[in-house]
């Protein structure tokens, strides 16, 4: 089982879930995280960290999806550990509708 961050985090980024995570598991694309699967111990601890309720566990129905997106890019994206910068309008994007389909960007994210 794994923890995996699912589309609300696209273009929120709030990033309070990086810090409580006891193995600095998240990995930084350019407007969204993920987990590696490989890496996550269950903790659970960044799931109610994350003000828009974008991490759930992969016992959840429905994140398949996303789960084998946390997976690719876990290996693609640089790894963060330390609090970023959120985007200003990430309160605007909170609960959009289709992120995935419509804003996901493959390219990793700056802090590296
Ligand atoms: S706190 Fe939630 S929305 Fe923010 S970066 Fe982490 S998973 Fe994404
Ligand atoms: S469940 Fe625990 S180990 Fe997994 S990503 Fe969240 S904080 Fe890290």
């Amino acid at each position: 089982m794994t923890y995996v961050v699912t589309e609300n985090c696209i273009k929120c980024k709030y990033m309070d879930c990086v810090e409580v995570c006891p193995v600095d598991c998240f990995y930084e694309g350019e407007n969204m995280l993920v987990i590696h699967p490989d890496e996550c111990i269950d903790c659970g601890v960044c799931e109610p960290e994350c003000p828009a309720e974008a991490i759930l566990p992969d016992t959840e129905d429905g994140v398949e999806e996303m789960l084998e997106v946390n997976k690719e890019f876990a290996d693609k994206w640089p790894n963060i550990t330390q609090k970023g910068e959120q985007a200003p309008d990430a309160e605007d994007w909170d609960g959009k509708a289709d992120k995935f389909k419509e804003h996901f960007s493959p390219n990793p994210g700056e802090q590296g």
